[in-house]
């Protein structure tokens, strides 16, 4: 049975999370952690049966809270000769990690060293975190806490993909039967809501779901035609709809969203394997996708596009014969994520396991159409349970980054959600630099939505007006 013995504070729950994302096959192990010296160095000795490891490092506790328990849990990578290119670090946000450390350290190489010594993570994975940090102090004003960020979530999609965990549920469903109501309660969200938000000045607006665009033309008129008339836009940098799916579109759609101040979408492929997506339960033709990108083109949308890889069914070949497909497209926002199979998915349920694949040939193809495009990674983050622990990565042409996406993982301004599943998040600046946050989660499902409306509506005002 498993069991942590120390002679120091640890939490057994933390060191089992540990495991059972990294070392799952230890699962059932006693592990004796003895911490032998604490002064100018730690010494950490660990065991699990016979086997026994020491783990030697200098005394940084000034710097990295808890270094006791992150070395504890680096030494069992260590005794159990695990290496993986995040090494010990399994949060969902490994920039605001390399930024949380530089803002405490205020030197990059002693950051870089630590993650590399400490933590144990790849060159690679460093360098990527390096750029990302220095595009995010390049763009992103951290102290200015005046200003905020607008989500609005509309929780509907024509079909379920079977490896989504978001918000999303079919407007026929049993759920999604309430759609007409949920659309009157956001309307309503936005009215009664705009005027705490007068006292801010708003960054950005993004209209994420499920598939916003699963919105007939007049509801998404409607909705537009509110947040242009209830939201100041005076400071607002960027409006994006996510237009995820071509069975959402069609051309009315995309230039009500035009008229009404949206400049970037986002159309999503996820592959151009036909055959991939109709197992998918996701409708896609190759012409009308072609047709709606070359229409918001004409409209001059930014344009992103999100890829997956690891999709089911999916060989090294496919991947890169899709990754060939991008070439044909002037994107400036390309995603690449990992499959993720959270535990709310199909094809998690299903038990579904993935094809290995040449992760060298589909990196270094990605890189061909990154240098092709000369487009730059600017923000990332992690999922649990994705496949071989990978990332999602957003590259853009220089100066068409999403700044919503980039405050999102970096969390260090003020997030005010609207509609399905919308995280409202209010951001405190610590005086060691680092962020404090508060969250307050709108219901996924829209009957739950518009049931705990008046509660969820008053605790949100309260939040902010405090
Ligand atoms: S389009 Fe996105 S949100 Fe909608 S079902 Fe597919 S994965 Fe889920």
């Amino acid at each position: 049975m498993f069991s942590v013995k120390s002679n120091f504070e640890i939490r057994e729950e933390s060191i089992k999370e540990f495991v059972r994302v990294l070392i799952p096959e230890i699962l059932d192990k006693e592990i004796e952690f003895n911490l032998e010296s604490i002064d100018k160095d730690i010494l950490i000795n660990t065991k699990i049966d016979n086997k026994k490891i020491n783990f030697k490092y200098k005394n940084y506790e000034n710097y990295i809270e808890d270094q006791v328990v992150v070395m504890a849990k680096v030494s069992l990578l260590l005794l159990m000769d695990k290496k993986y290119p995040w090494g010990g670090l399994i949060g969902v946000r490994p920039t605001k990690k390399f930024y949380t450390m530089y803002e405490v350290i205020k030197d990059v190489e002693l950051v870089k060293k630590l993650l590399k010594e400490l933590y144990l993570l790849s060159d690679e994975k460093i360098e990527l975190l390096e750029t990302i940090f220095y595009k995010e102090q390049n763009l992103l004003d951290r102290d200015d806490m005046d200003k905020i960020n607008i989500y609005i979530g509309i929780p509907y999609c024509p079909t379920k993909c079977r490896y989504c965990s978001f918000a999303s549920y079919e407007i026929d469903s049993t759920i999604g039967k309430s759609y007409n109501e949920f659309v009157e309660y956001l309307l309503k969200e936005i009215d009664i809501c705009s005027e705490i938000l007068s006292k801010k000045k708003i960054e950005s607006i993004y209209i994420g779901g499920g598939t916003p665009t699963t919105l007939s033309e007049e509801d998404l008129e409607k909705v537009l035609i509110k947040i242009n008339e209830k939201l100041d836009f005076t400071y607002l940098k960027e409006f994006t709809v996510e237009a995820g799916r071509i069975d959402t579109l069609s051309i009315k759609k995309l230039e009500i969203m035009k008229k009404y101040k949206v400049d970037r979408i986002s159309i999503n492929p996820q592959t151009f394997k036909e055959e991939t997506l109709v197992k998918l339960n996701r409708y896609y033709n190759k012409d009308e996708f072609d047709k709606y990108y070359e229409i918001a083109k004409k409209l001059g949308f930014i344009i992103n596009m999100d890829f997956i890889l690891g999709l089911p069914g999916e060989t090294t070949q496919d991947i890169l014969n899709t990754l060939e497909n991008i070439k044909r497209y002037n994107i400036e926002n390309l995603t690449i994520h990992t499959l993720a199979l959270k535990r709310a998915s199909n094809l998690y349920q299903e038990n579904y396991k993935h094809i290995e694949l040449d992760k060298i040939k589909i990196e270094n193809k990605i890189n061909e159409i990154l240098k092709e495009k000369n487009l730059k990674p600017y923000y990332m983050y992690r999922q649990k349970n994705t496949y071989d622990w990978g990332e999602n990565i957003g590259y853009a042409l220089e100066g068409t980054e999403c700044l919503f996406n980039m405050r999102t993982i970096s969390e260090d301004q003020d997030t005010f959600g609207f509609g399905g599943g919308a995280i409202t998040k209010k951001i405190e600046k610590l005086k060691d630099g680092t962020y404090k946050v508060d969250r307050i989660v709108n219901p996924k499902d829209p009957n739950a939505y518009i049931k705990e409306f008046s509660e969820r509506v008053n605790k949100k005002i309260t939040f902010f007006n405090n």
